[in-house]
């Protein structure tokens, strides 16, 4: 059965006046393709895979209104409509009950989020294109990134139409850009919060950048001076552990996460940064793996006298404060504070 809506070279009048129109006029998953300038090459740009992630969506039907032409074709997957239309607008990051759209892009392909994300596989793998971008909003305020399972001049030069952060990450959690390692390079971006005016602009003028660029893969020798964070590992909560965000310490949760734990997005932490309170051991209330699988709870987290500290000097990103987010995904990711992984 196919899910997806196809649509080719749409005129600028054809969807509504703002992106919420232009939303309940597609009503689902859709396909669009648009011609260049140069119709020997595709660019792939993907978005909304999370419905609560607004910039990339905004940024495309802007492009689409303001009738121009890509350098190349471009075929453009906006996702989780249904999802990103549930009342109030763009706070749902997948409808109730369903998997996480970007976990689902590895077999098996068996629920509706599964054979959507095998449609989405599908659709690049009939185009192929020469790159994929894949947009991205963080669920808290703060800085844009890029992320990919590995670097080369090309992922570097994809990512920096964008920002100036790279994470390079082999987690291997079903996610779009992991197609990279056998298809085509693909890039995440995360262009910052949700509700961020600063993260629509970038959403809009990196679009424009991997959309009218002649080149977007690097041909020449471009040092791109990105700052690079290597194979971050997670800090995820255990089973049943509960967590919330406050100024001090509350007594019916096991964890309280400091209000302002986001402020340390990318910043450097040391061991004496308290970052909230906790009433029991480390590894009975979280988990975490380095990159050959053994347990590095204690390498990231300190608990001492119910407080709890980074476990040293450490770079942490994509820090949530929303507590839903961090029990069903995680509560950051950690590098050592110089980029390298936690060893
Ligand atoms: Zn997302």
């Amino acid at each position: 059965m196919r899910r997806f809506k196809f649509i080719r070279d749409p005129l600028a009048t054809d969807f509504g006046h703002n992106v919420e129109e232009f939303l309940r006029e597609l009503g689902g998953p859709t396909c669009f393709f648009l011609s260049g300038a140069d119709n020997s090459r595709t660019r792939a740009l993907v978005t909304l895979l999370h419905g609560n992630e607004p910039s990339g969506a905004m940024a495309f039907f802007r492009w689409l209104k303001s009738g121009r032409r890509p350098a190349v074709n471009v075929v453009c997957i906006v996702a989780s409509v249904a999802a990103a239309l549930e009342p109030p607008l763009f706070s749902h990051r997948m409808l109730p009950r369903a998997r996480d759209l970007n976990r689902c892009f590895r077999p098996p392909f068996e629920d509706a989020q599964g054979m959507l994300a095998e449609e989405i596989l599908e659709i690049l793998r009939m185009h192929h294109p020469e790159a994929v971008i894949d947009l991205h909003n963080t669920s808290g305020s703060g800085p844009s990134f890029g992320v990919c399972t590995h670097m080369d001049r090309q992922h570097d030069a994809l990512v920096s139409l964008f920002t100036q952060r790279l994470i390079i990450s082999h987690l291997g959690l079903g996610a779009l850009m992991e197609i990279s390692e056998h298809a085509y390079p693909t890039v995440t971006v995360e262009v910052g919060g949700r509700q961020d005016e600063e993260a629509h602009e970038l959403a809009w003028e990196g679009l424009c950048r991997y959309f009218e660029s002649p080149s977007v893969l690097d041909e020449g020798d471009t040092d791109w001076g990105l700052d690079l964070l290597h194979n971050p590992i997670r800090l995820e909560l255990n089973e049943h552990v509960t967590l919330t965000y406050a100024e001090s310490p509350r007594d019916n949760y096991d964890i309280t996460l400091c209000s302002d734990i986001e402020h340390h997005n990318f910043g450097g932490v040391t061991p004496d940064t308290l970052l909230g309170w906790a009433n029991a051991s480390e590894r009975s209330l979280f988990t975490a793996q380095d990159a050959g699988g053994r347990c590095a709870v204690t390498r990231l987290v300190r608990i001492e006298d119910g407080k709890l500290y980074p476990a040293g000097p450490l770079k942490l990103f994509m820090i949530t404060n929303n507590a839903a987010i961090a029990q069903s995904d995680c509560l950051f990711y950690a590098v050592n504070d110089d980029g390298r992984p936690i060893g």
